[in-house]
């Protein structure tokens, strides 16, 4: 048994990496690419050492520019400690479930419980990501050599997995269930910080 492929290529590109430090201040030494053809970007580090993970897809397909709005968006999400913020609050509610379930006496009342506060803290978990997402995307616009490459980049994306990532359809299931910034609105961020640097520019 083995991969005929590497499932993860660690590439050097200094033109990327020198970037993102200039930009964010966030330090990236490599590039851990993983072998797919979807597109996609992650951070995957702990604090102190941030690990900036590309997909081939992403990495071969998407024009500096775009690869800038998606590096900037997870730097975004290192330096702004988000995945620290959200470990934090799944670890309060766990606790705040646990005591909360340990009060109840009555064995129904308790799966009831259970089921409801589940629901509640997993949203509470979502509207904590969808800030996150929201933070990240101005973090990496106002940081962008061309915010052009914003809705580039959000076109290719919503080319390849439609909307159904995150958008729906009902206001308040996307409300509790999706974490991700629109695309339109990503597109109107980036429109607006055009606009704004266009006014800069004219007066
Ligand atoms: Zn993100």
């Amino acid at each position: 048994m083995g991969y005929d492929k590497a499932l993860v290529t660690v590439v050097e590109n200094a033109k990327l990496t020198d970037l993102i430090w200039q930009k964010t201040n966030v330090e990236i030494k490599t590039i851990k690419i993983a072998e797919s053809d979807r597109p996609y970007g992650m951070m995957v580090g702990i604090p102190g050492r941030p690990q900036l993970l590309l997909s081939r897809g992403l990495y071969d397909n998407f024009a500096p520019d775009e690869v800038e709005y998606v590096v900037l968006h997870e730097a975004g999400h290192y330096a702004l400690a988000h995945s620290v913020k959200e470990l934090l609050l799944g670890l309060l509610l766990l606790v705040v479930g646990i005591w909360a379930l340990k009060r109840t006496r009555k064995p129904a009342r308790g799966i009831v419980g259970a089921i409801t506060l589940g629901l509640i803290f997993g949203v509470a978990m979502i509207r904590l990501g969808a800030f996150n997402e929201l933070q990240a995307d101005n973090y990496a616009v106002t940081r962008m050599t061309n915010p052009e490459g914003m809705i580039a980049a959000t076109e290719k994306f919503r080319g390849h997995y439609g909307k159904s990532l995150t958008q729906n359809d009902n206001k308040l299931i996307q409300w509790m269930f999706y974490r991700g910034n629109p695309y339109d609105n990503r597109i109107k961020i980036a429109e607006e910080e055009m606009e704004k640097r266009g006014e800069l520019q004219v007066n």
